[in-house]
């Protein structure tokens, strides 16, 4: 998560390698952007939904707004300077203890890249099963899913895809709440 730059620095004052270990971690990440740890973000008080609406991050009268995220590219937030608060304030565990020293550089890029991987399993499986809406959140996705094959009449093999799929976020979500957010 590139946002968290400053309140780290602020934090930890060590400019320099604390810099240094966002931009590789944050940069080579975006799971708390791009719906995979989130679902939405809830402005907070001090927003200004006024100007979050202008930036088209947020939708008329909303208080929150659904992630994936519209304002990440991948990569890096593309309203970094006006982001809202949660997303200023939000540092992920892996981050966290990165910064203190209890998991090393490697690792954490090891855990982001097994992470995503994994996300990435579970983005095919939706797809495989018809499911192919990148713009929401893969929790949604899989709750949708999940609905559909117990109303539905599925064929034996999008039952067995359901318990791959079923498999697959059940591992993801071992792997979010251990290393990411509780
Ligand atoms: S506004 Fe920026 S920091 Fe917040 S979720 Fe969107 S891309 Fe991420």
């Amino acid at each position: 998560m590139y946002w968290v730059v400053i309140a780290v620095e602020a934090r930890i004052g060590a400019r320099t390698n604390v810099n240094n270990l966002v931009e590789k971690l944050c940069l080579s990440c975006g799971l708390c952007c791009n719906g995979v740890i989130f679902a939405d973000v809830q402005l907070q008080r001090g927003d200004n939904s006024a100007r979050l609406r202008e930036l088209g991050v947020l939708k008329r009268n909303a208080t929150k707004f659904p992630q994936p995220c519209t304002m990440h590219d991948g990569c890096r937030c593309g309203i970094y300077k006006e982001r809202p608060k949660y997303c200023r304030q939000f540092e992920c565990l892996l981050l966290q203890n990165a910064n203190e020293g209890r998991v090393n550089e490697s690792d954490a890029i090891s855990v982001i890249k097994e992470t995503r991987a994994q996300a990435a399993k579970v983005r095919d499986l939706l797809e495989q099963l018809g499911d192919k809406d990148a713009s929401v959140a893969l929790s949604k996705r899989f709750q949708a899913m999940r609905k559909q094959m117990e109303n539905g009449r599925a064929g034996a093999e999008q039952v067995d895809l359901f318990g791959l799929l079923t498999v697959a976020v059940h591992e993801l979500n071992v792997l979010l709440s251990e290393r990411f957010y509780r």
